[in-house]
């Protein structure tokens, strides 16, 4: 696969980045790809077909961002369909801004056109623009201009907000975002002194507050979070469910040639059929994980396996992440479905705490821009354990000789997912044993993942991840050696090293752990593996640095580590 410079454009949004690699600027992308939508297209015969006629007098007008496609919260749920116009917009220059997963653009495409007829079927009328070099503000600025001030929910990606910032209180009226579950007011009470937050603390009072699986004030089960019992590996048994596949319609083919034609270069397989587009799509994908992952989601939550990308995860995050599946909705599946209780309070902690919680710490600290005092980096970049290195072509599909980080990177980029302990404990483990620069890293989940934007994936990798925040959001760095991976998966089975005998991962653990033994000193929670690296033996701890040394050097060449590679025990 090709690597991308990611580094050159991962911390702000700067000009458009597709010229890069394809050769074509925003403008003329935007140009060429506007043509696309004519009656001409497929969808956009469809959308006048639904449109004929239409009066498009008195309507409300609201700006519907791309990520807000559901008429079941917000404005639009207030409205009579025959009073609201919705502006929806295709903006290229955002699409090619990265080099975003293809699986990724045709999620966003799709859905943002089904949405648009959806919506027209039912009445609305719909304005839907392809953007050019000014962008989404300069079509709601123009739109206004035609129609009057717009109302706008207030966008979930800092990128958007910042971007229509300039149109508030003229072309744009914002309100709040309906499609959240908890408020920041909740968030504070949480966390009544500022900084560090902790999501625990944040759970409880949101479970208690909106009354959420408690019984008598009291958590059902006489406990808040059964994550203990949720740490089972998994052996085959029972059989993960097989994915969802659909039959993509001609508004899908014709996003899935666009994306060949204007996005090839791209990384990521691109593959329709295992693509919700419709509203329907996605209350089938909700069915399903009811029926298929919910049941046994618990108990193996932790569990990795090549048998299965996604085990008994739900992959319920692309849709939710877009609205097409409201969270209350799925909240609302969860909780009325009779399920073992360890398998319910386990994804309801995660959709209610979790996804809550870092989107109140992406506001909190105005998207890590705002930190406590003494973290190293730059805004919106930093690094606490001062982790530079570049990210290593391993990232982009070159074969890495570490079986575990192969197969997840494989599984990303044919599927733009991977569930979250591949992510936590798999890819964000070894960038941070390897000191990869965690803003770099952010940005590579954020172009694989159908599920990523700013507010979700920046906590996520910069504080959860890479320990990049230091303790602001997580009590320690999430780093292990092979016991770990070999314990919850069964990747070392195909490898050519040996987890108990010459696997690198846990030299590099031990030298994660040496070099950062001052800074982390002080850390309750790592004294115990902190008390055994004073255990370990000088001979043992200069191998684990030379073992950093070697397989460092070997994957920033762009070449697979093997054993022979390796420097040699000492005796
Ligand atoms: C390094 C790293 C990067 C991540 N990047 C993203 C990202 O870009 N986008 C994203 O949505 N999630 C991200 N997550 C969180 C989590 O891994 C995904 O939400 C989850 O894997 C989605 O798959 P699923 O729907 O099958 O999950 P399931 O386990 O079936 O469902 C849990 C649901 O809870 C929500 N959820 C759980 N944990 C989180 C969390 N930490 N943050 C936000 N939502 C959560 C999601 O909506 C998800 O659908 C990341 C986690 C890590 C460790
Ligand atoms: S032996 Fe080590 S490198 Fe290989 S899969 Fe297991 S943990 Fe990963």
């Amino acid at each position: 696969m090709q690597n991308f410079a990611l580094s050159n454009f991962g911390r702000r949004p700067g000009p458009c980045v597709a010229a890069k690699y394809s050769g074509e600027t925003g403008h003329r992308l935007g140009a060429r790809y506007g043509a696309g939508l004519s009656e001409r297209s497929r969808f956009g015969r469809e959308l006048s077909e639904l449109q004929r006629n239409r009066d498009l007098g008195g309507r409300r007008w609201i700006y519907v961002p791309y990520d807000q496609l559901n008429d079941g919260f917000g404005p639009l749920a207030a409205l009579d369909p025959r009073e609201a116009g919705v502006l929806l917009i295709e903006h290229p220059g955002k699409a090619a801004r990265r080099p975003y997963h293809r699986q990724k653009l045709a999620l966003v495409l799709s859905n943002q056109r089904h949405f648009a007829l959806e919506q027209a079927a039912r009445g609305v009328v719909i304005d839907y623009r392809v953007a050019g070099e000014g962008g989404y503000a300069e079509v709601v600025r123009r739109v206004a201009r035609e129609r009057g001030p717009l109302i706008v929910q207030e966008p979930a990606e800092r990128e958007l907000r910042e971007e229509l910032r300039s149109l508030l209180g003229r072309e744009l009226s914002e309100v709040p975002h309906a499609g959240w579950l908890t408020t920041f007011e909740q968030f504070q009470r949480a966390a009544p002194a500022g900084p560090p937050y902790r999501m625990d603390a944040f759970y409880r009072v949101v479970r208690r507050e909106l009354n959420v699986l408690m019984e008598r004030g009291k958590p059902r089960g006489g406990r808040f979070s059964f994550d203990a019992e949720n740490r089972k590996p998994y052996r085959g048994e029972p059989a993960a469910p097989e994915t969802l596949r659909f039959s993509p319609d001609a508004v899908t083919l014709e996003v899935g040639e666009l994306i060949e034609r204007h996005y090839s270069q791209h990384p990521g397989q691109l593959d329709l059929t295992s693509l919700p587009a419709t509203r329907r799509d996605a209350e089938q994908q909700l069915d399903w994980a009811l029926a298929n992952c919910l049941p046994t989601f618990g108990p193996f939550e932790d569990a990795m396996s090549t048998t299965s990308s996604g085990l008994f995860h739900t992959r319920l995050s692309p849709l939710i992440n877009l609205h097409r599946l409201l969270p209350s909705v799925v909240l609302a599946g969860v909780l009325s479905t009779s399920l073992p209780l360890a398998s319910q309070e386990g994804f309801v902690r995660q959709v209610l705490g979790w996804r809550e919680f870092v989107r109140h710490v992406h506001r909190a600290t105005d998207g890590f821009r705002v930190l406590p005092a003494g973290i190293i980096g730059e805004p919106a970049a930093p690094s606490a354990l001062g982790a530079a290195r570049p990210l290593p072509p391993a990232y982009w599909g070159d074969r890495s000789g570490l079986a575990c980080l192969d197969h997840v990177v494989t599984d990303v980029w044919r599927e733009a997912y991977s569930h979250h302990i591949t992510r936590l404990m798999v890819l964000s483990n070894l960038a941070s044993l390897l000191e990869l620069s965690p803003r770099e890293l952010t940005d590579w989940f954020w172009v694989a993942y159908a599920d990523a934007y700013d507010w979700v994936v920046e906590p996520n990798v910069l504080a959860m991840g890479t320990y990049a925040v230091a303790d602001l959001m997580t009590t320690k760095p999430y780093v292990s050696g092979a016991a770990y991976i070999q314990r919850m998966s069964d990747y070392c089975r195909g490898c050519s090293f040996d987890p108990k005998r010459n696997c690198p991962i846990t030299p590099l653990y031990w030298a994660f752990l040496a070099r950062h033994e001052q800074q982390l000193g002080g850390n309750q929670r790592m004294m115990v593996p902190l008390t055994a690296l004073r255990r370990r033996p000088a001979a043992r701890r200069a191998h684990d640095a030379r073992v950093f040394e070697a397989v460092s050097a070997r994957l920033a060449e762009g070449q697979p580590v093997t054993p022979a590679e390796l420097p040699a025990l000492p005796e």
